[in-house]
């Protein structure tokens, strides 16, 4: 069986710097549209849209992996998936605790519309979601463990806010066995340069925060990826 069309890295409405009409409808009829058979809607800190985009890719016939996108303590993107949506917002409860009392300002940062699956806005969360959380990477690794998920470093080759930007080098005790990409391409110099463990699995997603740079093709899950099993 041929891998699964993905793109397991999308931010809604629910993420400030997110365009407003990336509304759980919206997301999951134009992947459906585009041909993806799973997605993923990872927000920054925060898995409130979730219960929605389960809803419409429900209606959709659309795979989704329940997930968000954790900022650590040291300012490391790192995308939490999980088995259930009850799991996600459980995470996400976990860390919207410990984020900074930063009220969201909609004229600076933009809104955090919390939406339900007719994409009527249902309400507006109020710590910026965008700021760095208290948990550090080996901490929110562990609790996304705990909690049955599987963390996996985003976008790993970009220069700010990635595990190699921030450490150096992606720990081998952090103990991930697939990492992000923007373009996996980039990822052989760091091997080579011994910045990675061996035998990583490497996704790439778009990281879309518009319906413009929402996916028209789609990459195919590796064949017995790990992530196959967290699909609802
Ligand atoms: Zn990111
Ligand atoms: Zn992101």
């Amino acid at each position: 069986m041929p891998g699964l069309r993905y793109d397991l890295h999308i931010h809604s409405a629910l993420s400030p710097c997110a365009e407003d009409d990336m509304t759980p409808a919206t997301i999951a009829g134009f992947n459906k549209l585009a041909g993806a058979e799973v997605i993923a809607v990872c927000d920054h800190n925060s898995a409130l849209n979730l219960p929605a985009v389960a809803a419409c890719c429900r209606e959709y016939g659309l795979g989704l992996i329940p997930g968000l996108e954790v900022n650590t303590q040291e300012e490391i993107h790192l995308l939490c998936y999980f088995p259930s949506v009850e799991a996600a917002l459980e995470m996400g409860e976990q860390v919207y605790r410990t984020l900074p009392d930063i009220r969201s300002d909609r004229y600076v940062w933009g809104r955090q519309l919390i939406m339900n699956e007719s994409d009527e806005i249902t309400g507006e969360v109020e710590k910026l979601l965008t700021t760095a959380c208290g948990l550090g990477i080996y901490e929110a690794a562990g609790l996304c463990r705990e909690l049955g998920g599987l963390p996996v470093p985003a976008h790993i080759d970009k220069s700010s806010y990635s595990a190699i930007s921030v450490l150096g080098v992606l720990p081998e005790d952090l103990g991930f066995s697939i990492v992000e990409a923007a373009r996996p391409h980039k990822l052989l110099p760091m091997q080579t340069a011994g910045l990675l463990p061996e035998g990583l699995e490497v996704i790439s997603s778009s990281d879309a925060h518009s319906v413009e740079n929402l996916r028209s093709e789609f990459p195919l899950l590796p064949e017995g990826c790990l992530l196959e099993k967290y699909i609802l």
